[in-house]
């Protein structure tokens, strides 16, 4: 396993729409081991493959600490309720805004082995959901900020995670 480096706001990869995952190769795997590495290494809730530069529909998440999600090719298929509240993304970091999602979400993708998952998600994993399928069609929650994209002060901010 290996840490990548996050692609940071600007890069043009993180604007381009990911192409689905059609097999779980040796490469994908390492891709989805380093992809969890790296996000905890960051501190991250939640990591999508654009954000180190690979265009495949593949995120994982992980919002407890102790209980990573890999999701391929996912897609939301109900959501319901509101919620706003702080979001960050690794790919701005010490940057901030105020967001509204969907309060509770139902996902279905599919796992590391391709077998068909569903999951459902309220709250924070609603949350990072959305936001990780937004990049794989190159959508940053920048464009859905509720007044101003702020700077976070590093020791103020465990409410704000970043995904
Ligand atoms: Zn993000």
């Amino acid at each position: 396993m290996a840490i990548r480096s996050i692609r940071e706001f600007g890069d043009p990869v993180l604007n381009k729409p990911c192409k689905e995952v059609t097999e779980v190769t040796p490469r994908i795997r390492e891709l989805v081991e380093d992809m969890l590495e790296t996000m905890y290494e960051a501190n991250g809730v939640g990591l999508a493959a654009p954000q180190v530069g690979v265009l495949k529909r593949i995120v994982v998440i992980d919002v407890t600490g102790e209980d990573p999600m890999i999701l391929i090719n996912p897609k939301i298929t109900e959501s319901d309720g509101e919620q706003t509240g702080n979001e960050g993304c690794l790919s701005l970091p010490g940057k901030g805004g105020i967001v509204t999602r969907p309060n509770h979400v139902k996902c279905s993708a599919f796992n590391i082995e391709m077998e068909p998952i569903e999951i459902e998600g309220e709250e924070l994993l609603a949350r990072a959901i959305c936001h990780e399928l937004d990049h794989l069609d190159g959508h940053l929650y920048t464009e859905l900020v509720e007044g101003e994209v702020y700077d976070v002060k590093p020791e103020a901010d465990e409410d704000d995670e970043e995904v």
